[in-house]
């Protein structure tokens, strides 16, 4: 393990997460923005990344050239679009450099997309970079394995700022996936994404998810296992963006060392 920083480039630079993230690897010894990208045409490309993540200036630059970056760099961070994730894991590989993923939404095609590039990138993706969540995720697993589908009834209920752009979060989907773990059961056979009109009742074993959207609601998340006559709740709440960027940085340097490959935050957190 190299005693220097790790050079990380922040993607994304310019939005909520990548805010964060400059301001978080900005106060952590072990790793320095070596690098901040921003797309095409976006208008803070050309400003001081630390200046727009309210730090004030830090050197570096925001740039639309993402590989001119990721070839000098050790990691990247990205919390963008499916898209863009989908091109930077493609530059992450040629790099032959850590990508940590926290972007939400991508299609079955894009995570094919994804493994392919692991086998030259370190890859760490994860719908929750969050210690808490992840916990949250193996409680899930332990309750619905041992609360079953005759008699235990599982929903995933989520409330996200107005501004989120996909539905369930890619965290309800960590946990439902958890929970058919637990059950042994494979979650896109069993899930109910959406209820409207006369439904008819529950099927047995279904896991369902229930969303809501408003304000400026970081994150909440709550797995409920109803029976009758009790129900059991777990659940977690986000107050502050900065756990998702400290666990990014933590599976950034986690990977550093690792051989190319496609790893989860259960991985990084020894939760496996
Ligand atoms: P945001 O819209 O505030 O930020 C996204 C940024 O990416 C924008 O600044 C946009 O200009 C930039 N971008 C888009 N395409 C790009 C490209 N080709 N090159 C460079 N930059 C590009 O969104 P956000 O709230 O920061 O969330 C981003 C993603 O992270 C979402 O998918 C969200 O669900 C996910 N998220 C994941 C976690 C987690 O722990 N895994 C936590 C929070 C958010």
């Amino acid at each position: 393990m190299s005693g220097k920083a790790m050079k990380l480039v922040v993607v994304g630079a310019a939005g909520r997460m990548g805010q964060t993230l400059i301001r978080t690897i900005h106060a952590i010894a072990g790793a320095e923005v070596f690098a901040a990208v921003e797309r095409e045409g976006s208008p803070f490309v050309g400003r001081d990344a630390g200046e727009i993540a309210g730090l004030g200036p830090i050197g570096v630059a925001v740039t639309d050239k993402p590989l001119e970056a990721f070839v000098e760099a050790e990691g990247v961070l990205d919390f963008t679009t499916p898209a863009a994730t989908v091109e930077f894991s493609g530059l992450a590989a040629q790099a032959r450099i850590v990508h940590v993923i926290g972007t939400t939404g991508c299609s079955e095609a894009d995570e094919e997309r994804i493994r392919a590039a692991a086998r030259h990138a370190r890859i760490v993706k994860s719908g929750n970079m969050s210690l808490g969540v992840n916990l949250l995720g193996v409680l899930a697993e332990t309750a619905a394995r041992a609360l079953g589908p005759q008699d235990w009834d599982i929903e995933v209920l989520e409330m996200h700022h107005r501004h989120k752009v996909d539905a369930p979060s890619g965290t309800a989907l960590l946990l439902g996936q958890a929970a058919a773990r637990g059950r042994g059961i494979a979650l896109a056979e069993h899930s109910v994404r959406v209820r409207d009109g006369h439904t008819g009742p529950r099927p047995a074993g279904a896991i369902g998810f229930a969303t809501l959207r408003g304000g400026s609601v970081v994150g909440e998340h709550s797995v409920l296992i109803a029976g009758e006559g009790e129900t059991v709740t777990l659940s977690h709440s986000a107050t502050d963006r900065s756990i998702f960027a400290r666990g990014a940085v933590q599976a950034a340097l986690w990977a550093r060392d690792r051989k190319p490959g496609l790893y989860s935050m259960l991985d990084v957190l020894g939760l496996n």
